[in-house]
């Protein structure tokens, strides 16, 4: 379906994935030709929650890496920019775009749903002119305006949970283990960092060049930027990895702005010019420093001395456990509070289940297929991995009639294989559930976070399998420090008996 504002020109990019347009009420400016920001679709994710999730990630990132003040030249440089990008997306359908500049030599710029940006000291010293700085934000902003990571998140929960990782359970168990540690474990700065898919790039180079046309810059200077990176030899650099060309960049998105009315693009680069310069005389660091110093919390202590911290977006609904952040590395658990559940209840569709949960803790959905959710107080999420709370998948094997003693065997096998270092204590025992007989079984590994008295503790988790047809398995995993389990099991029994199908 293509809509008269379309414009003339064959909308390849458009074309493969958004099917809706809507024309906008814009009395002056609505000539006939000019480009209207397509609709950025639905998904199972509500703002508020994409919005909590971002900025979740966002204050990880805060520890994780060094961030410039925003007081600094570059940071108000780039928020000068971001605004008026910003400013030609409709409010209804925009976001709160927030611009932070992170003292890193990579060329590289990320954003997380619901606004939160990221731009290297990189990408700004290796950009040509002020229009190829805007140009890798329009187009990050555009995977943003899409959704692309909550949709992204909402496929792989449908798609994962009954059918695609049957293949990875039998014989590989990083598929497993990938599945239950990768929730916790890319937590971290890369939460919610997906790897965009070509039809995200192809939607987000074509959103991208309407923003930076309806914001004066030449919408070429996108496409121009990614071609001078992929031009240089070597590594390429990470934002070539994580936004992969869709195929010719540059000739779609010349197609796309080929009917568009003629345009006097800004071309003023003094400003530009001197953030450049000073910029490059700004400490930055290389990916492996960052990597390092995320270990030993030298950011987090580093941000705090220079006076960079995170304000979360106006008028953001603030989640209750927000007070409590994931701490990277082993941090005891023994702020009771910080964790302790809720005695009310809510009843939350999972996509794989419908269970109940204490009103305060969260779900951290998968970001990849294969992965699990977690149900947590934020608190319990470290870098680690997942410290206490439920981590729920799905597998389906692909042998013919297995037993479910027999399934679950695989799956405690899998986690025995593991990095994770579970073994199980005791046998397993039967277990009414969700209306069917399940399987119970305990185990016991190290807890990510240490004692009171900074020592390794051990950690105690129950493994629940729950069969539905077609040789699929849901299975819960409850986590708790040892110490802590008994307190906590109240809770894990209300949301093991709410499961529902
Ligand atoms: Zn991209």
């Amino acid at each position: 379906m293509r809509s008269k504002m379309e414009g003339r020109a064959p909308h390849a990019a458009l074309q493969a994935g958004l099917l809706f347009f809507f024309v906008l009420a814009y009395p002056c400016l609505a000539q006939q030709f000019e480009p209207q920001l397509p609709d950025p679709g639905r998904t199972s994710l509500s703002r508020a929650q994409q919005e909590q999730l971002g900025f979740k990630a966002a204050q990880q990132v805060y520890q994780q890496m060094p961030v410039l003040p925003d007081s600094s030249p570059e940071t108000q440089y780039v928020r000068k920019i971001g605004s008026r990008l910003v400013a030609v997306i409709p409010p209804a359908v925009s976001w709160p775009y927030q611009f932070h500049v992170v003292a890193e030599k990579d060329i590289n710029a990320f954003a997380l749903p619901g606004g939160e940006m990221f731009i290297n000291l990189g990408a700004i010293t290796a950009a040509a002119d002020e229009a190829q700085l805007a140009g890798v934000m329009a187009h990050e902003m555009s995977h943003v305006y899409m959704q692309h990571s909550a949709k992204q998140m909402q496929k792989s929960r449908f798609t994962q949970g009954l059918a695609s990782i049957a293949g990875t359970i039998l014989g590989d168990a990083g598929g497993l283990l990938g599945a239950l540690g990768a929730t916790g474990i890319q937590m971290g700065a890369g939460m919610m960092l997906l790897k965009y898919s070509r039809t995200d790039e192809a939607q987000a180079d074509a959103v991208g060049a309407m923003i930076l046309y309806r914001a004066g810059y030449n919408p070429m200077a996108l496409a121009d930027f990614f071609k001078t990176l992929e031009a240089q030899g070597g590594t390429p650099p990470q934002l070539l990895s994580d936004h992969p060309n869709p195929g010719n960049r540059e000739e779609a998105i010349r197609k796309e702005i080929r009917d568009w009315p003629p345009e006097r693009y800004r071309s003023d680069n003094a400003e530009f010019i001197a953030i450049r310069r000073q910029a490059l005389q700004t400490k930055a660091y290389t990916s492996d420093q960052i990597a390092q110093g995320a270990k030993t919390g030298q950011w987090e202590g580093l941000n705090r001395t220079n006076g960079a911290v995170l304000q979360p977006p106006p008028d953001m609904p603030v989640p209750a456990t927000s007070q409590a952040p994931a701490g990277a590395g082993a941090t005891p658990v023994d702020a009771w509070a910080a964790i302790a559940p809720s005695q009310d209840f809510v009843l939350t569709d999972i996509s794989l289940a419908r269970i109940a949960r204490p009103r305060n803790w969260e779900i951290f959905a998968p970001q990849q297929q294969g992965q699990a959710i977690t149900i947590a107080p934020g608190a319990c999420i470290v870098s680690k991995g997942v410290g206490c709370g439920v981590v729920i998948n799905a597998v389906t094997f692909t042998a013919q009639s297995m037993s479910l003693d027999q399934m679950t065997g695989q799956i405690v096998r899998s986690l025995e294989k593991g990095e994770s270092g579970l073994q199980t204590v005791g046998g397993t025992s039967v277990l009414p559930v969700a209306g069917t007989r399940g399987r119970s079984v305990y185990m016991q590994s190290i807890s990510p976070f240490s004692d009171a008295q900074g020592h390794a503790q051990k950690e105690k988790d129950r493994l629940v399998t729950i069969p539905l047809p077609g040789n699929t398995v849901v299975y819960l995993i409850f986590i708790a420090p040892e110490r802590d389990f008994s307190r906590l099991n109240p809770t894990f029994e209300r949301m093991l008996q709410s499961v529902q199908f």
